[in-house]
């Protein structure tokens, strides 16, 4: 007889940063948990890409109920000023964390979760769904499989294993699986590890978002101490304008900086931009492979780096009643916040429970994955997410929707939304046109009044001051009010 979800642990699956923050709210409510991670450490995904740095400064890296699970410890916290590489974000806080006796024992490695259900029941069965159990299919690298019931989970396995293709419809280009040996998904060690792959190589690059930019600016560095080594760097928009991102206005920036540092190399010739391209099919020739967007072809090259975004994976959770947006993949509500074709400011309103539940009750995506296709998640908002969430699982809504996460802006305002789903006037925010909402999107978000429900997609200050009149302040922030909230980012 399976015991009732109330006294089951919470299933965490993934233990990358955002679900080992999820752990340790657990911890901190007195709630039982398991946690479930297919790779053999924590941090699996994150030390896939452990060469990078990350534009977010340590400061931003660590979540609260972690460090306060860590500081009694003796742990020693990273300079908050510094940057961590992927590597580092491991070694110095993910294993540390996880190996905290408060999270060690719930922790299971090489723990694969292949399938969600709840027991007993099937996705078109109603009666007594709420209280049945969720069961998970759990697989190791051998093949064995389990089943864990828990009364509730928390999908934090991120998006880094299924990556986008390089055909620009969304589907693997013809002739892109058959040359994957010479396909790289993601962000090479081109100075490291992979030296040797692309050392005096012609290599194209696909993608137009951080991915690419650092695949970019690596290939860059090894073009100058490696002879014969050329970068094209293909995208599939018809110009770059706002992809570059706010430069100095980013509240990150290091971010910020990485559109600089790829925008300068474009102007100085070092590497090949080829914008407006549509990759349909890719072919093997003697001298290379060569991409195609219908009749055209660009020159051969040796390698290629697809660093087009990535998708979640839904194939898991087949079983469970999810309200997903049809586009974004990410949950109903949450998906008019970060949806690039509304709105380029790369920044989300804090958002928490309400925002991130589903029609299936007690289970959430959260971290990387809740963003389902949309670019610009921030390690802050994952763990904002955990700390809602769990709130929530505890019973405690007062704290669940007492959202307070200030987020670093990027400084790019092409169509801000206003609590309620309506479209700011961006012109007189940012000097750029907004865009009309094709969306009516129900917005509306529970939030506890000390925090005014308006207009966390308006200016950082710094665009603020150099872009906005004085007189049209209030025209950017809605109301008089919201000129003095923080939450606004405004000044009078
Ligand atoms: C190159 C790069 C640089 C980034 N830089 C920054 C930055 O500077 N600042 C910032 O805020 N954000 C940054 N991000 C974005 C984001 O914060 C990171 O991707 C972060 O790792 C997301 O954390 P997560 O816990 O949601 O997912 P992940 O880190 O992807 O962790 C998911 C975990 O789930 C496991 N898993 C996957 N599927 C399963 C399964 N079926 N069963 C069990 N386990 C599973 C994986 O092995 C992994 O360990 C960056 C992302 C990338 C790719």
């Amino acid at each position: 007889m399976l015991r009732s979800p109330v006294v089951l642990p919470t299933a965490i699956i993934g233990a990358g940063p955002v679900g080992l923050a999820a752990a340790a709210h657990l911890h901190e409510r007195g709630l039982p948990f398991v946690m479930l991670e297919s790779g053999s450490t924590v941090g699996h995904s994150v030390r896939h890409w452990g060469h990078v740095q990350l534009f977010s400064p340590w400061q931003y890296c660590i979540d609260h109920a972690a460090r306060r699970l860590l500081e009694p410890t003796g742990w020693q916290q990273p300079d908050p000023e510094g940057y961590p590489t992927g590597h580092a974000l491991v070694e110095r806080y993910l294993a540390p964390l996880a190996a905290h006796p408060a999270i060690a024992p719930a922790l299971r490695l090489n723990s694969q979760v292949t399938a969600i259900t709840r027991a007993g029941m099937d996705k078109l069965k109603h009666a007594g769904r709420a209280d049945a159990p969720f069961a998970l299919s759990v697989r190791s690298p051998a093949g064995d499989e389990a089943i864990v019931y828990a009364g509730a989970v928390i999908d934090a396995s991120g998006t880094y294993d299924t990556p986008s293709p390089l055909g620009a419809n969304g589907v693997p280009a013809r002739g892109e699986r058959a040359h994957q040996a010479q396909i790289v998904y993601g962000i090479p060690d081109v100075l490291g590890t992979a030296r040797t792959r692309y050392a005096g190589k012609r290599v194209l690059v696909a993608g137009s978002g951080h991915s690419a930019f650092n695949a970019v600016l690596d290939l860059a560095a090894l073009a100058a101490q490696e002879d014969g080594t050329a970068i094209t760097w293909v995208v599939r928009r018809g110009e770059l304008g706002t992809a570059y991102g706010g430069g100095a206005a980013d509240g990150l920036a290091a971010r910020g900086a990485l559109g600089q540092r790829m925008r300068a190399l474009v102007e100085r010739g070092t590497i090949r931009l080829v914008t407006g391209w549509q990759t349909d099919r890719v072919a093997g020739t003697a001298d290379g492979l060569v991409i195609f967007a219908g009749a055209q072809a660009l020159e051969p090259v040796d390698e290629i780096i697809v660093a087009t975004g990535m998708r979640p994976n839904l194939s898991m959770l087949g079983e469970l009643r999810l309200g997903l947006d049809a586009a974004i993949e990410a949950p109903t509500a949450l998906a008019p916040l970060i949806d690039p074709n509304l709105h380029s400011c790369g920044t989300v309103r804090p958002h928490g429970a309400d925002e991130l539940a589903h029609p299936e009750p007690n289970f959430y995506m959260i971290g990387m994955k809740s963003y389902g296709r949309a670019p610009t998640f921030l390690l802050l908002t994952g763990y904002e997410q955990a700390r809602s969430v769990v709130a929530a699982l505890a019973g405690d809504w007062e704290a669940a929707r007492r959202v307070e996460l200030e987020l670093p802006e990027t400084g790019v305002c092409s169509g801000p939304i206003a609590a309620g789903g309506a479209a700011l006037d961006a012109a007189s925010c940012c000097g750029t046109p907004a865009p009309t909402l094709a969306r009516t999107a129900p917005l509306l978000i529970s939030l506890t009044p000390a925090r005014p429900a308006a207009n966390g997609a308006c200016c950082t200050p710094a665009a603020q001051a150099n872009c906005c009149a004085p007189a049209e302040k209030n025209d950017c922030c809605g109301t008089t009010e919201l000129l003095t909230s923080a939450s606004c980012g405004c000044e009078a």
